[in-house]
């Protein structure tokens, strides 16, 4: 049986719709797992946006259609991408997603924050975190590399039994 990539995203957000605020939905992908239709998914996006650091080689990003970014850790070792859905879309709105997953908020002086929206303006995520550096102290800083809610794991077998799947979003194209 093959996953369209609506139907993965739809598991994702049902998934993630069952947890509380503090937990974040993870799928976890083998490589070799050709259930998932990854030739409908395309390469990693080559925009070398931040992300929290869990380990993981590298990050693999898509925009989706409503708004929200599809988002992969690949554990090179493992063989495995773990999948997770960003709100909104780090892609389109880097400021505002480094405010929604971590504590940054928490965490920085109003400096900071200032800092970090208007770096995020001009220069995307990266000017963010420049921004910050800039406009924050340390605990800010600190905030910032704190994730907001820890994975919650589950492997394709799992995520497929738990639901009945009806898509509605798409990749977006590009
Ligand atoms: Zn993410």
């Amino acid at each position: 049986m093959s996953l369209s990539i609506p139907a993965f995203v739809e598991m994702l957000h049902e998934l993630q719709a069952s947890l509380p605020n503090d937990r974040l939905a993870t799928i976890r992908v083998h490589a070799d797992d050709d259930r998932l239709s990854w030739t409908e998914l395309g390469s990693c996006d080559t925009r070398q946006l931040p992300a929290l650091p869990v380990g993981q080689d590298r990050d693999c990003r898509w925009s989706l259609t409503n708004g929200a970014g599809l988002h992969a850790h690949h554990h090179r070792a493992l063989r495995v991408y773990d999948f997770h859905l960003d709100w909104p879309d780090p892609i389109q709105k880097p400021g505002e997603h480094v405010l929604d997953a971590t504590y940054l908020a928490e965490g920085a002086g109003v400096g900071g924050i200032i800092g970090a929206v208007v770096g995020g303006l001009v220069a995307g995520e990266e000017g963010a975190l420049l921004g910050l550096l800039i406009g924050g102290g340390s605990g800010a800083l600190a905030g910032t590399l704190t994730p907001r809610r820890r994975q919650y794991v589950v492997s394709l077998d799992q995520a497929m039994g738990r639901t009945n799947i009806s898509p509605t979003w798409g990749l977006a194209p590009g």
